[in-house]
């Protein structure tokens, strides 16, 4: 018997969905079971023209319908997700191994804030009036055109609507193509906007490995890239994007600092350091994965901690009463046990966790480790699993220096009771997405985003509309031309 998650086909393009079995077939796994649950096959070249030509095509007449049609387009389509919101979370679930207590919140939720924000900005994007004496110049905020989008594997439906989102409310269309770990709800997305009302192609979306992405990217009929993924993945990205001098955004990992002051509310501080190391089991790439304490309170803190993350319940992902699930693949969970293995070998001390979990699927033990040094492996490199690591500090000086000396630059997180510190600090801290007293918010209004390794650009909030959109400039003379002969 089909299971309930394998999709039509594999992709979606101009309107229907669209197989080609001649592509590499991709197996979905199922992380809590292990066990096969759909195949996919990867786009082949015929697939890939299919998807770039019709979007292409497509584009023309979206950018000239109103901004205020094309909203309401995206409206209904956040409508249609909300009242889908269960089965598109059972989806999300089998896709990522996500518990649904998670999925039910954070994903077609997020996805239908997405595509409810851009909707009502699209009626209100113009350009301004500039007078010059008697002349003008107006401007006009036009559309790139043909955008691809590249996802992660950890919020397949998210990152097609952050994405997808902005870029059609500026009049662009866009191919997607999800991360070939979770290549199923970005399906789901397609369908819905086209049940909406969006016409056929201005959504296309297309499976495949880093050659599939390759080929979106290098296409010349390719305006702009948003990559969410890796740091290496996004180097290779931005360079292929830069040889067609194509726009770019790159949503990239971290190594983020979360910083507890010795006046902080202990129980905040903890709530906030469980948040943003252990949801999604840690796959999360805002994650202040290095929690500096101040000494003070450093015991207190990691007593409080330990006792709270053991109530951190793994199990069945679709049992509502599951708060923790597994890795999203065998691979994933083995790179993440290497890397507890490293921080248990070069010194640092477990706290708790710090094992594979004793159950079938890809689980791994929240893992708490103390006494971790900024040299070590696990305070250097993203790990992208539940491991958090515990550092101490004795100043404020101390720990910016500290929290700042990473090539990551995503996100930063201070608690404290002090607010003129906390504003203080947070003003040094590089990073794009900040926090205070709280961790990981990513409401669609806050731009999302980050600098130095960590990114390019910003998703999310007005400023996406920045970087799926472009000005033209008229000057408007109303006098005669002077000229030198
Ligand atoms: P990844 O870099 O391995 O892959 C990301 C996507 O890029 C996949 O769809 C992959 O198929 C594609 N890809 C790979 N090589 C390519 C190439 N040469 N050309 C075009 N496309 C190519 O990342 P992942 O393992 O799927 O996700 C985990 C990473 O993503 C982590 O580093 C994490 O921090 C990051 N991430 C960042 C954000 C953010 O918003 N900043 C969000 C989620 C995940």
């Amino acid at each position: 018997m089909t299971h309930p998650a394998q999709p039509k086909a594999s992709h979606f393009i101009n309107g229907e969905y669209v197989e080609d079995t001649a592509g590499t077939p991709i197996p979905v796994i199922y992380a809590a079971t292990g066990e096969q649950i759909a195949t996919v096959y990867a786009a082949t070249p015929a697939i890939v023209e299919q998807a770039l030509s019709t979007a292409k095509e497509a584009q023309k007449a979206w950018a000239k319908m109103t901004g205020t049609e094309r909203g309401r387009i995206l409206r209904r389509a956040a409508d249609i997700m909300r009242e889908r919101n269960h089965e598109l979370s059972v989806l999300e679930t089998y896709d990522t191994g996500k518990p649904l207590q998670e999925t039910l919140v954070a994903d077609a939720t997020s996805g239908a804030d997405a595509l409810e924000y851009f909707g009502g900005l699209a009626g209100s994007l113009t350009g301004e009036h500039i007078p010059m004496g008697e002349d003008w110049v107006y401007t006009v905020r036009e559309a790139l055109g043909l955008c691809v989008g590249i996802g992660a594997w950890n919020y397949p439906t998210q990152i097609a609507c952050w994405k997808g989102a902005p870029a059609l409310a500026c009049g662009n269309s866009m191919v997607f193509k999800p991360s070939e770990t979770t290549p199923l709800c970005a399906l789901k997305v397609a369908e819905i906007l086209h049940e909406a009302g969006a016409p056929a192609g201005i959504y296309n979306v297309i499976q495949g490995m880093g050659e599939v992405g390759g080929a979106l990217v290098t296409d010349p009929r390719v305006d702009k890239v948003s990559l969410t993924g890796s740091v290496p993945t996004g180097k290779k990205v931005y360079a292929a994007a830069a040889e067609g001098m194509k726009h770019v955004t790159m949503e990239l990992g971290g190594k983020s600092p979360l910083i507890i002051f010795d006046d902080a509310d202990i129980d905040n501080a903890v709530g906030g350091a469980i948040n943003g190391n252990f949801y999604s089991s840690g796959q999360v790439c805002s994650n202040g994965t290095r929690v500096f304490v101040q000494k003070g309170i450093k015991e207190k803190f990691l007593a409080r901690l330990a006792e709270r993350t053991g109530n951190a319940i793994l199990g069945d992902p679709m049992d509502e009463a599951t708060s923790f699930g597994p890795m999203v693949t065998e691979n994933q969970m083995n790179i993440v046990l290497g890397y507890i293995e490293k921080g248990k070998e070069e010194g640092a001390r477990v706290v708790c966790g710090g094992n594979r979990a004793d159950m079938p699927g890809y689980y791994i033990q929240p893992t708490v480790f103390a006494d971790v040094t900024d040299d070590m492996t696990i305070a250097r490199e993203e790990i992208f699993g539940p491991v958090m690591s515990v550092l101490d500090f004795d100043t404020e000086e101390e720990v910016i220096a500290r929290a700042n000396d990473t090539e990551f630059g995503l996100s930063a997180g201070v608690f404290t009771n002090d607010f003129s510190r906390a504003h203080r600090v947070i003003g040094q801290l590089e990073a794009g997405s900040c926090f205070i007293n709280s961790y990981n918010d990513a409401p669609v209004e806050a731009p999302f985003g980050g600098v130095k390794a960590s990114g390019v650009g910003r998703e999310n909030s007005k400023e996406a509309i920045k970087h799926f959109s472009q000005v033209k400039s008229v000057y408007v003379r109303m006098g005669d031309v002077e000229a030198a002969f």
